[in-house]
């Protein structure tokens, strides 16, 4: 059977959902269409899409049309997710991009066409919500052709629009199709006349491309609907032409024909190029065609964590077939991977199938050592495939088990969820003693924190993450401090004297001894140091840990028979925070190293809001309309950064971040941080 791996792409809310439901209905895998807003479509049935009236995650619905198997991915919208959008791009060879008819092109449509720009896919478009208030064909398709791209060719005409929307004209068949039975008919006589001079533009622009039908043309031959048809689909899979489809998905109006445009313009797995993998024995790159007969090779896109069935695992089949109760190569981890039951999946409903072969795409559960991202293969043939390349993680909280028992299941469970999505990255923060976990945006994470909830049972609470500021001294002191107890019995006695002296940013601690002529005996030296290593944990500001300072021990008394390890340790730490209350003491914050990359319009807005952040700027390399601006801010500036960032840019920019150095917090604001931690304590 023929296969088609389809994409779907959109700004969040175009309706890529809404179609997806509509193209099942039509093909008669369900028997009610679904809705969005009632949270009963097929694709975004995970109870926490339903929530948000949202997709969150890419969905696989396999439907047969026509005698073509299509396999569709669903993908979510809204920039948080983009890692989903990834994968669904990586085993598909063909996308259908979804733009609303009253929105237009949106930031979405832009970025989702980017990607699929870069890997070359062909794609139709789908002019979606033609019925809505608002909805304009023309001034649509201006925006299409403007901002993306003037190869879109519109094949379709509305009839009617808004409230008045009927059905469509078909400008290769030159018929019109109405209602959601899309019932062939005549093309309206007062669209006739704009019918026929649409068409006309479509042949003239269909043959200027094909060497072939451009000679006939201008012989004045005439050009069948098959020869245009076959002209749209060789000019799509080389990147020349986009064909524009319009309807609405809600009422199903024009869903057959994008049904019928995927089979007749988006190319199977056998005609779009063949992919290349790298053989794992000999590190040479070969091309691997979708033949059945060759040995196994296959992709891990995603993976999922479930509850009641475990982990699943979505592949793409490149070569040959993969069995039901069998053994792979994971060429990635150079190990067997043991198979067990092969399905393939409508959402979440799953159908065994006992074998799934090259072009096609199938999930199986409990694999042991696979993560998204392997290639499984034949273990006599092993290749890989490029990985998927998922988005940075940059936004960064603090999570938090609300009990005892939250904590114990967040460690069993938190790594699965992790698994699942491979831009979500935990680690706990040694300095302030958290725990942190890193995803691509707020809304990426309250998405871990309701999974936590729903799936697992598990409740959370997500923090800002605490800044790991730290405390130092300015100026030399030296400090004195006796410990001396003698309340009959055996007394305690310690003195020491102290220099403290700072030393420059990044110098650490050092303790040194310079006792002379045995002012302290030699086994109570340590005790000192030990007491000074505690008392530097917390700072006397605001309890932050104590770096750059160097310790000199130079003095001292002891007495024969009070004197002992603890009276020198308190005496140790005592003389310390005398000496540090006596330095000039401040505070320290991490400083970041930041690099944006952002197209040249936003440079000025991005430089004036890392001023208001108190930003220093390095320098500004520019490339190709795209600027890397790179600078240095404080960490407590840039906690909601990818947000931050996002908003100023409609997400068109992109920030790497790392630590650099710690800096001294300026006066005015080192009193609040002081005040507020000593609040906390
Ligand atoms: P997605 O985010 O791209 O998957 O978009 P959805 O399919 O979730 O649709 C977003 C909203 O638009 C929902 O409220 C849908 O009911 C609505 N919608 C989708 N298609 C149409 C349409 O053809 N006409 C109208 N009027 N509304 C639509």
């Amino acid at each position: 059977m023929q296969i088609r791996n389809v994409v779907l792409l959109s700004h969040q809310g175009a309706g890529k959902t809404s179609l997806t439901e509509s193209m099942l209905f039509s093909s008669g895998v369900i028997q009610r269409l679904g809705e969005v807003e009632n949270g009963t479509t097929t694709s975004d049935y995970d109870p926490l899409e339903i929530e948000r009236h949202m997709g969150i995650n890419l969905s696989l619905l396999p439907f047969e049309w026509q005698g073509v198997k299509l396999n569709l991915i669903d993908t979510p919208g809204y920039a948080d997710f983009i890692g989903e959008v990834r994968s669904g791009l990586r085993v598909t060879e063909g996308a259908i991009v979804v733009i609303c008819a009253a929105s237009g092109v949106e930031v979405g449509t832009e970025q989702m066409w980017g990607d699929a720009e870069k890997t070359n896919l062909p794609r139709l478009i789908f002019i979606n919500k033609m019925d809505r208030d608002n909805a304009d064909f023309f001034s649509t398709l201006e925006g299409i052709q403007a901002k993306l791209s003037p190869r879109c060719l519109p094949l379709q005409l509305p009839i009617g629009s808004q409230s008045d929307f009927q059905g469509i004209i078909d400008l290769v068949t030159m018929k019109a199709y109405i209602g959601a039975t899309s019932q062939e008919a005549e093309i309206p006589s007062t669209l006739q006349e704009q019918a026929e001079a649409s068409r006309e533009k479509l042949v003239e622009t269909v043959v200027e491309i094909d060497d072939e039908l451009i000679n006939k043309y201008l012989e004045g031959e005439p050009i069948s609907n098959e020869e245009i048809l076959a002209a749209i689909k060789k000019s799509g899979i080389a990147g020349k032409l986009v064909p524009v489809f319009v309807g609405s998905a809600l009422q199903s109006i024009g869903t057959q024909q994008v049904l019928n445009g995927i089979y007749s313009y988006l190319p199977s797995p056998e005609e779009k190029d063949a992919f290349v993998a790298k053989n794992a024995s000999t590190g040479d790159q070969e091309e691997i065609k979708p033949n059945s007969e060759s040995p196994f090779s296959g992709l891990v896109f995603k993976t999922t964590a479930d509850p009641y069935v475990g982990k699943l695992s979505y592949f793409r089949v490149y070569s040959g077939a993969i069995s039901s109760n069998s053994q792979v190569l994971n060429a990635n981890k150079n190990s067997m991977e043991r198979i067990g039951q092969l399905f393939t999946m409508l959402g979440k409903n799953q159908q065994p199938v006992p074998q799934v072969a090259a072009g096609d795409i199938g999930a199986v559960a409990r694999l042991s050592l696979t993560t998204t991202g392997d290639t499984l293969c034949a273990r006599e043939h092993p290749v890989i495939f490029p990985g998927i390349e998922f988005p940075k993680a940059n936004f960064n909280m603090s999570i938090q088990p609300q009990t005892k028992s939250d904590l114990d299941k967040m460690s069993t469970f938190l790594p699965r969820i992790c698994e699942e999505d491979p831009s979500l990255q935990t680690r706990r923060e040694v300095d302030t003693n958290e725990f942190i976990i890193s995803g691509v945006g707020d809304s990426h994470l309250e998405v871990v924190k309701g999974k936590m909830r729903r799936k697992f049972g598990v409740e959370v609470k997500l923090d800002l993450p605490k800044i790991p500021y730290k405390e130092t001294i300015t100026m030399s002191t030296k400090a004195e401090y006796k410990h001396k107890k003698q309340s009959g019995g055996h007394g305690q006695y310690g003195h020491v004297f102290l220099e403290l002296e700072p030393l420059p940013r990044g110098g650490g601690f050092e303790f040194v001894e310079k006792i002379f002529g045995g002012a302290i005996p030699q086994n109570y030296i340590p005790s000192v140091e030990k007491g000074v290593n505690e008392a530097k944990q917390e700072g006397v500001l605001a309890g932050y840990p104590v770096v750059d300072v160097k310790v000199s021990l130079y003095d001292g008394s002891f007495h024969p028979v009070d004197s002992s390890d603890i009276a020198f340790k308190i005496a140790g730490a005592q003389a310390f925070k005398k000496g540090l209350s006596e330095g000039q003491p401040v505070l320290l914050e991490p400083i970041m190293n930041l690099k944006v990359t952002v197209p040249e319009a936003y440079t000025g807005d991005i430089t004036s809001d890392l001023n208001t952040k108190r930003g220093r700027m390095l320098g500004i390399n520019p490339g190709n309309g795209i600027n890397v601006i790179e600078a240095q801010a404080p960490y407590a500036e840039l906690l909601r950064y990818a947000t931050d960032l996002r908003s100023l840019t409609q997400g068109r920019a992109s920030f790497a971040m790392e630590f650099d150095h710690y800096e001294e917090v300026p006066a005015h604001l080192s009193q609040k941080i002081t005040t507020d931690k000593n609040k906390a304590n």
